[in-house]
């Protein structure tokens, strides 16, 4: 999609810029010194604009404190404030971020007023030369929206489109529009509407991708990878964060790897000049054989893997799989052969090949031969438990829990990485539940989008419990809180009538 220029500090997006990599710090804005250590190692690791939670006055005061230290130190990569609740927050950090996020769905509760503390935002958006984004989630989309067309991508749509409607008739263009979703399928048919919509209205915007509250590990990385190469495969999205709950500089990391998969040319150039280098990385790109008697089939390996109470949530009904050219990643370029860096390639490169297909339903996944992948580093089964992996990210089919947790950010009140292990560890036999961990009470519950359970933080130590949007334990220790949920989840799940999650 052809975009226009905006300006964030020293970075351009959209207008043909380079399509940049940026993330968001996970320390407490009021600490100063921790804020601008995590703004340093993630700059070191290529970040081209790094985000920061502002939730009021004090932490506006902070992040000024912090721009003008990492400026004193040489570094200048622009810093997003991100703002949730406060129309004046945001309004006071236009003087000193280089962008400022807000969310349509918190803006301003009052649909009636969000005109009118716009118009003033954007004011000081022009008098600051501050960049704006609109970013909309679909797990906190404006009431009215709901009410009306729900949490659908023609309602998430509608939210962005009525806040750029504002900016066009002000004449602001300095604006990027992101639409979020934990859903991959979700998350890419909203931006491919959002574009249609864009040039019905004959605008321009650049656009943000990313895919919410991923979660971590391969699962969370496939999530990402999956939604945002699809879309930048068809030319959708100027800039991208990868979400993870995991040290920003693994965002990074991660979303690097996407960047040569974007010209064709050069992809295709790595493949040639890695195809002697061992070892391989490469998604198969061939159009799978069909399924034969006595091959496995992903279908077969679901089954085998799966018990009875796992659905297989599948829209894709077509049968071709779709044809495309190898891509493979140059390993040799990596400098050591450490297997994480490896799997991590073989994401972006299985993304590449097959998301498209598996998230749109014209690769039918019932008949893809197991693996459907290749990389000389793993064994077959190793291969085989990555793409059912992949087909749970392009939400094919559910084999193992499903996990949505939020990277964190400074409104986050306890160890969030270390509670996703924890909550991973105790719950991976639960094939098929949806469980939410998220780092606050603010945003948390509406971000859980469709979790059947939630472990949401309250600060102070203590976490509630959530079934699907209602709270049923409130003030629970944080050391007690995984075992309890444990035990709600099977309680449930022994109840009479009801299957297993
Ligand atoms: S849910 Fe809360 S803690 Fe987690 S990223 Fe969102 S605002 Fe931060």
């Amino acid at each position: 999609m052809k975009t226009h220029t905006v300006t964030v500090g020293n970075l351009k997006i959209g207008g043909g810029h380079p399509v940049s990599v940026q993330t968001m710090c996970n320390t407490d804005t009021l600490d100063i010194e921790a804020s601008v250590a995590q703004c340093k190692r993630v700059a070191a690791a290529g970040a081209q604009l790094i985000r920061l939670t502002t939730q009021a006055p004090p932490q506006v005061r902070a992040f000024a404190r912090i721009k003008d230290t990492l400026s004193q130190q040489g570094i200048h990569v622009p810093l997003a404030a991100d703002v949730h609740f406060s129309a004046d927050t945001a309004m006071e950090v236009a003087r000193v971020a280089d962008k400022v996020r807000i969310n349509p769905g918190n803006f301003s509760r009052d649909p009636s007023q969000a005109t009118a503390l716009l118009g003033t935002l954007i004011e000081a958006c022009n008098q600051y030369h501050t960049a704006l984004r609109i970013g909309v989630n679909h797990g906190s989309l404006p009431a009215h929206i709901l009410e009306q067309y729900g949490d659908t991508p023609d309602g998430m749509c509608r939210a962005a489109m009525e806040y750029l409607t504002i900016c066009r008739d002000l004449r602001f263009t300095n604006v990027v529009v992101s639409i979020k979703s934990s859903n991959t399928r979700v998350m890419v048919q909203a931006n491919r509407l959002l574009v249609e919509r864009m040039k019905e209205a004959g605008m321009t915007y650049p656009i943000h991708l990313g895919v919410t509250e991923s979660g971590s590990g391969r699962q969370g990385r496939l999530k990402s990878a999956a939604g945002i190469i699809t879309l930048l495969k068809e030319g959708i999205g100027d800039t991208f964060r990868v979400s993870l709950t995991e040290p920003p500089e693994q965002e990074i990391h991660f979303g690097k790897l996407f960047l040569p998969l974007l010209s064709r040319q050069h992809a295709v150039a790595v493949a040639v000049a890695a195809a002697d280098s061992a070892p391989t990385v490469a998604a198969k790109a061939s159009t799978p054989a069909p399924t034969t008697p006595g091959a496995t089939s992903a279908a077969s390996a679901a089954t085998a893997a799966t018990p009875s109470s796992i659905t297989a949530a599948t829209s894709a009904e077509a049968t071709e799989a779709t044809p495309a050219a190898s891509v493979c990643i140059d390993t040799s370029a990596t400098p050591s052969s450490d297997e994480e860096v490896l799997w991590n390639q073989l994401i972006v490169s299985a993304c590449y090949e097959w998301a498209p297909g598996l998230l749109d339903g014209t690769i039918d996944w019932k008949t893809l031969p197991m693996p459907f992948v290749e990389a000389s580093f793993a064994t077959k089964e190793e291969l085989i438990d990555f793409c059912m992996d992949l087909l749970q990210a392009t939400r094919c089919v559910f084999t193992k829990p499903e996990y949505i947790s939020c990277p964190g950010c400074g409104r986050t009140k306890f160890d969030l990485e270390e509670t996703v292990r924890a909550v991973k560890e105790a719950t991976a036999h639960l094939k098929g539940c949806t469980i939410a961990i998220m780092g606050c009470i603010v945003n948390g519950p509406g971000e859980m989008a469709d979790a059947q359970y939630g472990y949401v933080g309250e600060g102070n130590g203590k976490i509630t419990l959530y079934k699907g949007k209602t709270p049923v334990m409130r003030g629970i220790p944080q050391e007690e809180a995984v075992q309890h949920l444990l035990e709600l989840i099977e309680s449930e799940q022994q109840s009479p009538g009801n299957g297993a999650p």
